[in-house]
């Protein structure tokens, strides 16, 4: 795969209720390397640091009716303009978003560096996501309780693709949606026989040629199968 971010240093900006959630999984492996070696950098904002009133209130009743609270877009602003000189895509995390995919997540590593906005509560005042011009992004049809985890999820898919994050260890070019859409091959390891049920024979072969046409034909296969599924 190309070098797709020639700056190195991919700054990120979270905002959040929950600030303690983060690095979480960020924090450890080939990510959490990469932000000690600051190849990426995270800026978390506490966005309960910019409420208005003596009682720290970030959220209020939803106009119209209806259950829960809505996050105030007057202390979302306040929070936006404590982010020193930002370069990149502001993201709201949101189940009304577009369904991240792996197109996607290519093109945000390329981009300077990320605001991230996470919801909480029934979501954020729709006003404020559409002044910045937030790309509202879901992770999946379904709900989680924060966007925390989906900024996670988001980073998580991004940060790997950025150069000198997998080093030698990955390789991206074969990975499930890498090339077009699909999924990976399985995979095999040690030992050969594991309760009775062994290896397929194509990959103790030594046929390099065999085996190439063997995984592109489990990647055509499983990828059929896995799209009726959905
Ligand atoms: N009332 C919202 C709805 O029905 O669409 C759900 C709000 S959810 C309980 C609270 C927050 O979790 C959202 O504002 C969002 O930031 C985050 N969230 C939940 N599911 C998500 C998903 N599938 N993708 C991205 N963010 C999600």
């Amino acid at each position: 795969m190309e070098n797709i971010n020639k700056n190195s240093n991919f700054k990120v900006s979270v905002l959040t209720l929950f600030p303690e959630v983060f690095p979480g999984p960020l924090g450890v492996s080939l990510i959490g390397n990469a932000l000690k070696n600051k190849i990426w950098e995270l800026n978390l904002i506490d966005i309960r640091n910019f409420a208005k009133d003596k009682h720290r209130s970030v959220d209020d009743t939803p106009y119209g009716g209806g259950a829960g609270m809505v996050m105030r877009p007057d202390v979302i602003d306040s929070a936006l303009k404590s982010i020193p000189d930002f370069k990149g895509r502001r993201i709201c995390l949101t189940p009304r978003g577009r369904r991240l995919n792996q197109k996607k997540v290519k093109k945000l590593s390329k981009e300077e560096g990320l605001v991230l906005l996470c919801g909480r509560y029934e979501g954020i005042d729709q006003r404020v996501i559409d002044y910045y011009e937030f790309d509202e992004i879901s992770i999946g049809d379904y709900v989680v309780t924060g966007g925390e985890t989906a900024a996670i999820v988001l980073l998580e898919s991004i940060i790997r693709l950025l150069p000198d994050v997998l080093g030698g260890k990955g390789t991206l070019n074969e990975e499930s949606f890498s090339d077009n859409s699909l999924i990976e091959y399985p995979q095999y390891t040690k030992p050969r026989d594991w309760n009775g049920i062994n290896v397929p024979e194509v990959l103790i072969s030594g046929d390099h040629g065999k085996i190439k046409d063997w995984r592109n034909k489990q990647r055509v296969e499983i990828t059929k199968i896995r799209k009726l599924d959905t």
